[in-house]
């Protein structure tokens, strides 16, 4: 029997319409050089509408792609409200991919249009030349008369100035009915092997991952909320903020480009977010700032963390030191990206609660999880049995854009490459991920467990452990680590720090004192530059 239920389209279209309307009042905060700008979500709603019609008139039409390449701001926000909610594609471009990089997932998208922050003219001008698809460029920010754009305007290429298009442009547009299933965004992973891939979310599974996002399981935002994404527009959806915060009204305090620790701490003090969400190296350079520089960060209720494992050491510090909760989550740009939360079971003493929170949370309602073992046996989720995780469910992607990769899937499943145990309850606890787990003499050895616990140690502000080759073992760890300023630690001490954790033959071998752990594009730990710097065992 078939219901009787209506079959309305779970569009963006909706959701920013509705959004813009109901919460008219709500705003985007975005910070500038000196202080903020605000913007209602009533006249982000007509300038939405304007920006489509614009693009209307630059000939996008049907499921086009347009680029952006942007900080975190009312304009990227507009963006991302009016050119799926036209039946376009949004392509968010990591700003910080290598310029081939760039290139490569511009002319694999086929970008029509790139909407381009102004203070990023200057590099996209130099890689614009390279852009097979692209017609037009719309240099974006309320104070781009200022800015010079002669290096665009002399690729040949039609470069506008976003102001002045919806200036010119109508406050009325005929939203079209889209297919739920019609493709709304576009993101590329960040390439750490290989060519970026694209991941294509649907108009339904950012609908839905924007519901799960505002449900009181995970982040559970409401209108109330003042919601400041730290991690980039340009990095998987910004983990969906966006689009709950608009669906339920919450308004949005955007860093744009001043994402140190010193202007994040001020703009929260300024705006007084009550949630946050970044990845783990901004919130330990948010710590070391406040340990310094008496801070009152206690308006956040939460900060979303995730993106690679947050060590406890950080979640104690911030909130016995600063009363900030942290609250893990686990995704990919695959899973659109949030899949857990860390929220820990109720009734837990803080004490018991803490094993919870250093783990990557619990899966969400709408979310599958099984785990594989090596040879591809399903595996109990009873906390013991250790394996590769893999998802489905109605955010998570069944393939890459035009690239046939067999390798991640498995019988309707994505294989995530992440390696660790579930449990009765499904909470996931990460050991590693399989291509950074340490293969020594058979045996594995988890590099994440062994960074955390030398995070753990009061003078290491981080610390990256990689295996390196080792003729006898196959593999072994190598630890990199970054002491904190002024103090002085020798391997041994650290040694004897893991040493009640670890068996022997766990405990890294080679040990070198860096100034910085490396990053990805996306602010990770850069494992892959590390074994690439010490392949031979050589220490700096
Ligand atoms: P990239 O693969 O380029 O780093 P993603 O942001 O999609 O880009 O990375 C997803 C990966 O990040 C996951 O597969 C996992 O290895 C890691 N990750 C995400 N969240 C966590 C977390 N809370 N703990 C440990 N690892 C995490």
């Amino acid at each position: 029997m078939r219901s009787t239920m209506q079959d309305v389209p779970l569009s963006l279209g909706r959701l920013m319409q509705y959004g813009t309307t109901a919460y008219a009042d709500a705003s985007v905060v975005t910070a500038t050089a000196d202080g903020t700008r605000t913007r209602s979500y009533g006249e982000v709603g007509r300038r939405v509408a304007r920006l489509a019609n614009a693009l209307r008139d630059l000939g996008i039409t049907g499921d086009e792609r347009v680029g952006t390449f942007m900080w975190n701001n009312a304009e990227h926000l507009e963006a991302y409200l009016a050119i799926p909610s036209m039946g376009a594609v949004l392509h968010t471009i990591n700003i910080r991919l290598f310029p081939e990089q760039v290139v490569y997932v511009v002319n694999h998208a086929e970008d029509r249009v790139v909407i381009v922050d102004a203070s990023l003219a200057e590099p996209f001008a130099a890689m614009l030349p390279e852009m097979t698809t692209v017609t037009h460029v719309l240099v974006a920010r309320p104070d781009t008369e200022q800015a010079d754009l002669s290096s665009l305007e002399a690729t040949g290429r039609t470069i506008l100035r976003y102001e002045d298009v919806l200036e010119a442009a109508s406050e009325d547009f005929a939203w079209p009915e889209v297919d739920e299933r019609d493709a709304a965004a576009m993101c590329y992973t960040s390439g750490t092997t290989g060519n970026p891939k694209g991941v294509v979310y649907s108009h339904r599974s950012a609908y839905l991952h924007s519901m799960s996002m505002a449900m009181g399981d995970n982040a559970g935002m409401g209108p109330d909320d003042r919601v400041l994404p730290v991690v980039p527009m340009f990095h998987a959806n910004a983990w969906g903020l966006p689009y709950a915060a608009v669906l339920v009204g919450a308004s949005l305090v955007m860093p744009d480009r001043w994402l140190q620790a010193e202007p994040l701490v001020r703009l929260i003090q300024e705006t007084r977010p009550t949630l946050a969400g970044g990845v783990p190296t901004i919130f330990n350079d948010v710590l070391g700032w406040i340990d310094e520089h008496p801070s009152d960060l206690r308006s956040l209720r939460a900060v979303l963390c995730g993106g690679s494992a947050v060590p406890e050491s950080l979640q104690r510090a911030l909130w016995d030191r600063h009363g900030v909760r942290i609250q893990q989550a686990w995704g990919m740009t695959e899973t659109s990206p949030v899949a857990t939360s860390g929220k820990p079971p109720v009734g837990l003493s803080d004490e018991e609660a803490w094993p919870y929170r250093a783990g990557q949370g619990r899966l969400l309602g709408g979310v599958e999880g099984r785990l594989v073992g090596g040879d591809g046996e399903i595996l109990p989720h009873d906390g013991e049995a250790v394996g590769e995780v893999e998802v489905r469910g109605p955010w998570i992607t069944g393939a890459y854009y035009l690239d046939d990769d067999p390798e991640k899937f498995r019988d309707g499943w994505l294989r995530t490459g992440d390696v660790g145990t579930i449990d009765r309850q499904g909470f996931i606890t990460l050991t590693d991920r399989a291509k950074d787990v340490i293969k020594s003499g058979g045996e594995w050895i988890s590099s994440v467990e062994l960074e955390n616990a030398l995070m753990g140690h009061p003078d290491v502000v981080e610390a990256a452990v990689v295996g390196i080759p080792d003729e006898k073992w196959q593999e072994r760890p190598l630890a990199t680590v970054v002491v904190r300023s002024g103090a002085t630690v020798t391997p041994e001490e650290l040694r004897d720090h893991l040493a009640g954790s670890f068996a022997k033959w766990q405990l890294p071998d080679a040990w070198t004192f860096i100034d910085a752990v490396p990053r990805t594009s996306v602010g990770k730990f850069d494992k892959k530059v590390l074994r690439r710097r010490y392949a031979d065992g050589g220490l700096d």
